[in-house]
């Protein structure tokens, strides 16, 4: 954050947004990696929406509720 204290996808198009949360490029889920290069920081926005499209191109997966013992319910 500290590195990077602008919204690169807002900086891409010209737009000038402070960055508010470090965003994985490649998701964990999707096998990204926990580092620095693949971090990339955000503004509120940007990260909504590209959370959005990581969910939206993912294969559906279920949302399992999961207990205070870590174990799934039901
Ligand atoms: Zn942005």
């Amino acid at each position: 954050m500290a590195a990077e204290p602008l919204c690169r996808h807002c900086k891409a198009k010209d737009i000038i947004t402070a960055a508010v949360t470090p965003d994985h490029i490649i998701p964990l889920f999707k096998g990204g990696l926990a580092e620095d290069g693949n971090i990339q920081c955000l503004c509120k926005s940007c990260h909504d929406i590209k959370t959005a499209k990581d969910l939206g191109t993912f294969p559906h997966r279920q949302q399992a509720e999961i207990g205070a013992d870590g174990w799934r319910i039901g």
